[in-house]
């Protein structure tokens, strides 16, 4: 992965190869849990308080995916940060493989895997407010935070070659719907491993009195599925729920514009 200023991208461990592309669950080349910029406002060391913007945060040096305000706070959190170190890393490792073995037939432009990913993520964070948005109104969380523990919002992706060298327009939304966790764990390691961090994330944060965490599960043929998390949500109630939460997904995202309202 590309260095990042995402302090809760972390990885799950990653699928195997494949190369056919037999079930729709079996296109995933690998899978990673790209961050939320809402989780990346404060230092990585869950218990830690400091702030960006109070303090400045320094990145994960191996991963760069996740920020701490110290080396106290990096070592403290080591042991919970380990896993996803070591998933980003060999998720990057896995990407280049798959290049080699030139996987990445079929591309449009000509593109790797690796750049397909870096696109990806450069879009997701273009788009963060707006995913975030769109999952707070898709899991009608305004009527029940406590939703978020039992919904997932999968969204589906393709790259756009006619993306003017618009961040924002890199990938359209092809498809969006809400699926139900627990029911989400039978379709395979790669979900398991995926709802398990989710799971890991939000206990975490709700523990810590942070509010809750929602999640995408966001794919890109024929990169994985990977989860966006978005945390530090609490109570959403005055918010009216949007129920064309799809449309105003797939519009804005149409337009490349960066998000101001839900709408
Ligand atoms: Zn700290
Ligand atoms: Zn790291």
């Amino acid at each position: 992965m590309s260095s990042s200023s995402n302090s809760f991208v972390s990885g799950t461990s990653s699928s195997k190869l494949r190369k056919t592309a037999s079930k729709e669950e079996e296109i995933d080349v690998i899978t990673r849990t790209p961050g939320a910029q809402k989780l990346n406002a404060k230092c990585g060391n869950m218990s830690c308080a400091a702030r960006r913007g109070d303090i400045p945060l320094k990145h994960c040096a191996r991963c760069k995916t996740i920020m701490y305000c110290s080396r106290e706070c990096q070592v403290a959190h080591w042991k919970d940060h380990k896993t996803w170190c070591n998933n980003n890393v060999d998720h990057l490792a896995e990407l280049e493989a798959a290049d080699r073995d030139g996987l990445n037939v079929g591309l449009p432009d000509g593109m790797s895997l690796v750049e397909l990913d870096q696109r990806l993520e450069k879009w997701v964070k273009y788009h963060n407010s707006l995913l975030m948005a769109a999952t707070i109104h898709a899991l009608e969380l305004p009527r029940d935070l406590k939703r978020s523990h039992q919904y997932l919002l999968r969204v589906r992706v393709s790259y756009r070659t006619d993306n003017e060298g618009v961040p924002g327009k890199l990938f359209r939304v092809d498809k969006a719907f809400l699926v139900d966790i627990q029911s989400s764990r039978s379709k395979g390691p790669v979900w398991v491993q995926s709802i398990d961090e989710i799971e890991r994330l939000r206990t975490e944060s709700e523990e810590k009195r942070l509010g809750t965490v929602a999640a995408i599960a966001l794919e890109c043929s024929p990169l994985a599925m990977q989860i966006v998390p978005f945390g530090s949500l609490r109570d959403l109630s005055p918010l009216r729920i949007q129920k064309e939460w799809k449309e105003i997904l797939i519009r804005n995202v149409e337009n490349g514009k960066r998000f101001t309202r839900f709408e």
